[in-house]
C-alpha cells in the first residue's frame, strides 16, 4: 500500500510529507472522516514509510524487507483494534497496552490502528489517555474516527489531526471503472449513492445492490396507488431483508439498512425536484423523469415529512427495535401521506410500476 496509489487526499499527504522531511514523528494521529476514503489505507502507506530502508519520497520501496511483509499482510508491527460488539472495552485497552511493553519487533515503528475510536467506553477512553501521555518508545498511535466530537477532549489534544474528506463523485466513478467490470452509467448511480466512500462504492459494485435497489424504488413508487392493507403487507415482506447489510465490511449481499438508504435518498431526490434545485445534485439520477412526474402531485410538506419518516425508521432500527414494527409503521406513514388512504387513492406514480 502505497500513497501514491490512495486517491485523493492531497491534504493529507502533504501533512505526511512534512512529517517524514522533518523527520519529527508525532507519535498520535487522529484520521477523522467517513468510512472507505483511505484512512486505513494511510495508516499502512505510513508504516511502510516509516519502516523502509529506501523510502523514496512519501513512498516505502515496495522490496525491502519491512515493506515486502507490510505488503503481505504479516508486518508484525502493524497491530489494528476494532470495536468488541458496539464498543472498545477497557479489557481491550489492557491487551493492547500489555503487547506494548515490548519494543517494536523489526526494530522500527510500531503503528497501532484503532478503528471507530469514539465507541471507546468511558474506562477504556482514559486507560487509553495514560498511554498517550506516556507512550512506550517506537510507537506510533492512529485513531480512526467518523465522529470525532464523541472524543475525550484530553485524547484529542494530544493527536495531531488529519482529516479525509469525501471523495468527488468522478473520482468514484473513476475508480470503479478501473478496478470492475462497470460500465459508467452502473459506476455513476453506485458512486452517488456511496456518499463519497469509494470503500463502499466497491462494496456495492461486488454485491446486488444494483438489481435489489430498482426493486426498491420500485416498492415506493407503488406505495402511492395501493390500499393500507397492501402497505402492510409490503412492510412485512421488507422487514425480511438482511439486518447485516453493505455497512459491514466485506458483506457481498445489501440488506435493510442500504434499502431505506435508497428509500432515504429517493425522498430526498423529490424534496430538491419540488424545490426545483439543480438536477445535477439528484442521487437517483436515472430516475429523473419519474421522479419529476411523481413530485408534481406531492406538497413539500408531504415529502418533508416522508423523509423524516424514513429517517426516524433508521435510528429505531439502530436502536435495535423490531423490524416488521418499525416499516409497518414507515410504510404507512408513507402510503397516507402520499394521498393513498384506504384503498380509494390514486393510481401508481407512475405506470411502469403499477
Ligand atoms: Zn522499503
Amino acid at each position: 500500500m502505497f500513497f501514491s496509489q490512495i486517491i485523493g487526499q492531497e491534504k493529507a499527504k502533504h501533512l505526511f510529507e512534512s512529517v517524514v522531511r522533518r523527520k519529527r514523528v508525532p507519535h498520535a494521529y487522529l484520521f477523522t472522516g467517513i468510512a472507505g476514503i483511505g484512512k486505513t489505507s494511510a495508516a499502512k502507506a505510513f508504516t511502510m514509510t516509516l519502516n523502509c530502508d529506501t523510502p523514496s519520497g512519501l513512498d516505502g520501496c515496495g522490496v525491502c524487507p519491512s515493506c515486502r511483509k507490510i505488503l503481505n499482510g504479516n508486518f508484525p508491527d502493524f497491530i489494528t483494534l476494532e470495536p468488541d460488539g458496539q464498543k472498545i472495552k477497557i479489557e481491550q485497552i489492557r491487551a493492547l497496552n500489555r503487547s506494548l511493553g515490548y519494543a517494536p519487533f523489526s526494530g522500527g515503528y510500531r503503528v497501532v490502528v484503532i478503528h471507530k475510536a469514539e465507541v471507546m467506553t468511558v474506562e477504556a477512553a482514559n486507560s487509553f489517555l495514560k498511554t498517550l501521555e506516556e507512550p512506550p518508545p517506537g510507537n506510533i498511535f492512529v485513531l480512526n474516527a467518523a465522529e470525532p466530537r464523541d472524543l475525550l477532549p484530553t485524547i484529542v489534544s494530544r493527536c495531531q489531526r488529519v482529516s479525509f474528506r469525501p471523495l468527488k463523485i468522478e473520482e468514484i466513478v473513476a475508480q470503479l471503472t478501473k478496478e470492475t467490470q462497470l460500465d459508467v452509467p452502473s459506476a455513476q448511480i453506485l458512486a452517488r449513492a456511496a456518499d463519497g466512500s469509494l470503500g463502499l462504492a466497491l462494496r456495492m459494485s461486488g454485491s446486488d445492490y444494483l438489481e435489489r435497489r430498482k426493486g426498491w424504488i420500485g416498492k415506493i413508487f407503488r406505495l402511492y396507488g395501493c390500499s393500507g392493507a397492501e402497505a402492510l403487507n409490503m412492510a412485512v415482506e421488507s422487514a425480511k431483508e438482511d439486518r447485516a447489510g453493505l455497512d459491514q465490511p466485506g458483506s457481498v449481499k445489501a440488506g435493510l439498512f442500504d434499502m431505506l438508504s435508497v428509500w432515504a435518498s429517493f425522498y430526498r431526490d423529490l424534496l430538491l425536484v419540488r424545490t426545483d434545485t439543480a438536477d445535477r445534485f439528484l442521487i437517483n439520477e436515472d430516475f429523473r423523469d419519474q421522479l419529476k412526474k411523481a413530485a408534481s402531485g406531492l406538497s413539500f410538506q408531504s415529502l418533508l415529512e416522508s423523509f423524516q419518516t424514513v429517517d426516524r425508521a433508521v435510528r429505531d432500527l439502530h436502536r435495535m427495535r423490531n423490524p416488521t414494527l418499525v416499516l409497518e409503521n414507515a410504510l404507512l406513514n408513507l402510503q397516507k401521506m402520499g394521498g393513498g388512504q384506504g384503498g380509494h387513492g390514486r393510481a401508481p406514480l407512475t405506470d411502469e410500476w403499477s
